[in-house]
């Protein structure tokens, strides 16, 4: 028995079954005697016998309580102030505990991944129920894994709540995962941090002097590295916020006409994933199980009323399914337009060379300015391999691009917004479609406008090919950033003076990021898994709940 169900410090005595769903085990104490955990002497002198009932892992799907025979003996050493002492069962369950410590880690590990609520519920299935506030607190009693220090350290901000509250997440960049989550973005808290870590060599971070700050007074040996993410952040800001003052002269450009080309379109909607079909069923089951009770009380003779207040229902709602002779089916989707349209290009074109995983995909989106999650594409990528994407559209959306050019033919043609010209003026020129090359050939037709998107480009192709190592490859790339930097600050272009001059009071940083292999853009990744286990706790995780939750998951 005990090989088949260990019970470490235990005999096994009796097991019964009390119903379908659960087993008791009784169970005592292997051995004769006990040490008193005051003095140390042992004793086999009983003074009486208790019973305890802690809760254990389930067996083959029954929830399993223990039934403890423990013994309290007398201590017999004279010295010891301690006249009766309670035998102990260290590996098994703490004093007082209600659960084995094995349950209470298998209930935590549950609330690791999913939460306190959705972790409640699913132990409900697993048989080793518990509430959400107890899963919530197991977790807080899980031991943090001891995990060597970091060398190369990528420090980002996450928001704690959006444009409220920020706090500053540390990533290992070497082992690719998260080592702490801190309160806020200051330097006192950075250096604090830094200053109990002395192993750190090369520490990323954006342009924040926050960060600079706190990173050179908490280790100040170690080397600062712009992040390459943040630096092409930056660029595209700066364009996009000269594009908007000079936006009114650019809409009067004439237009380039760009080759025809075939433009994507979706004709299905996203097909939905299994869990969401599935959360879709287990809606429409609790709307029938509403509409039948409705139906049954409406028709003994109860009034509208009384079964809304009954049901804590709105009146409307009781009077729609009251009158339902049957019941109401929601009516299906309708293929409305997805912010993933304007990527179906690039994705068709990725998915060509081979390019099958979502997320990397959707990474890719990320950096053209797509503003959705990894969603969108997973769904699209499902729906790639049954759908031919490449057909004429049959349902006409309202478009720009849809209109025929005579009717606009006396006018310019619409530019589009500076922030998706700014979007467009970042990527690699080989990756945009035609109609996107003639736009910016258009904008360059401005002379100022040309000489801006010269110098955004060096730039953007400076950052993207950083990090390549051999030392001449480094000194070309400085060389060539520094003629970037004559040109940038003789512009005749404010915005791209002051970028310019912004760069250089970050030296030595931006100049390491160009050299250097390391860039936090991981850290976005693991940002990301911050928001969902920040969405799976509805808002009411403490921070150090979720830190916890973060370096456990990692
Ligand atoms: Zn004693």
């Amino acid at each position: 028995m005990n090989e088949f169900y260990p019970l470490p410090g235990c005999r096994i005595g009796e097991v019964t079954s009390l119903d379908l769903a659960h087993l008791s085990v009784a169970a005592d104490r292997k051995f004769a005697s006990s040490r008193c955990p005051d003095c140390g002497h042992s004793s086999d002198a009983v003074h009486s016998y208790y019973s305890r009932w802690p809760a254990d892992l389930p067996s083959a799907g029954q929830q399993v309580c223990l039934e403890l025979r423990l013994r309290r003996f007398y201590c017999r050493n004279t010295d010891c102030a301690r006249r009766t002492f309670a035998e102990r069962l260290p590996h098994l369950l703490a004093p007082h505990a209600r659960r084995t410590h094995r349950l209470a880690a298998a209930q935590g590990k549950v609330g690791v991944s999913l939460g306190g609520e959705a972790g409640a519920r699913l132990l409900q299935h697993l048989g080793m129920p518990a509430s959400g506030d107890t899963v919530l607190r197991l977790i807080r009693r899980l031991p943090l894994p001891t995990t060597a220090p970091p060398r190369i350290l990528g420090v980002d901000d996450w928001a704690r709540r959006k444009g409220r509250a920020y706090g500053t997440i540390l990533v290992d960049l070497q082992r690719r995962r998260v080592v702490d989550l801190l309160p806020d973005r200051t330097s006192t808290v950075l250096t604090d941090w830094l200053q109990r870590r002395h192993a750190i060599k090369v520490v990323v971070r954006d342009r924040s002097t926050e960060y600079a700050r706190g990173i050179a007074l908490g280790a100040p040996r170690a080397k600062q590295v712009v992040d390459r993410w943040h630096l092409l952040g930056n660029v595209r800001q700066m364009v996009e916020r000269w594009l908007a003052g000079v936006h009114a002269r650019l809409r009067k450009l004439p237009g380039v006409a760009a080759p025809d080309e075939q433009v994507p379109r979706r004709r299905r909607i996203f097909p939905r994933t299994r869990s969401e079909t599935a959360a879709a069923l287990g809606r429409r089951a609790r709307r029938l199980a509403l509409y039948e009770e409705i139906r049954r009380r409406f028709n003994s003779g109860e009034a509208l009323l009384a079964i809304g207040r009954a049901m804590g229902l709105a009146r409307g709602t009781v009077r729609r399914y009251a009158c339902a002779e049957s019941f109401p089916e929601r009516a299906s989707e309708k293929l409305r337009p997805s912010i993933l349209d304007p990527y179906l290009a690039r994705l068709e074109a990725r998915h060509a060379q081979g390019c099958k995983n979502a997320l990397e995909l959707w990474r890719e989106l990320r950096t053209l300015g797509y503003p959705g999650g990894p969603r969108q594409v997973r769904r699209w990528l499902q729906a790639r391999g049954t759908v031919v994407t490449t057909t004429p559209p049959q349902c006409s959306r309202d478009e720009a691009g849809d209109k025929p050019a005579e009717d606009t033919a006396n006018a310019a043609p619409a530019l589009p917004s500076s922030r998706q010209l700014a979007w467009l003026i970042v990527r690699p020129r080989d990756e945009i479609s035609a109609a996107e090359r003639a736009t910016l050939a258009r904008l360059e037709l401005d002379r100022q406008a040309g000489g801006v998107i010269g110098l955004v480009q060096r730039f953007v192709a400076l950052v993207r090919k950083s990090g390549v190592g051999q030392t001449p490859v480094r000194h070309a790339q400085l060389a060539a950033y520094g003629e970037w930097l004559a040109d940038a600050v003789s512009s005749d272009v404010d915005a791209v003076r002051t970028f310019a001059a912004g760069l250089e009071q970050d030296g030595a940083a931006v100049r390491a990021a160009l050299t250097m292999p390391w860039s936090s853009g991981q850290a976005e990744g693991q940002i990301n898994k911050l928001k969902l286990l920040k969405r799976q706790t509805y808002g009411r995780a403490s921070l150090d709940l979720l830190r916890r939750r973060m370096l456990l998951a990692a």
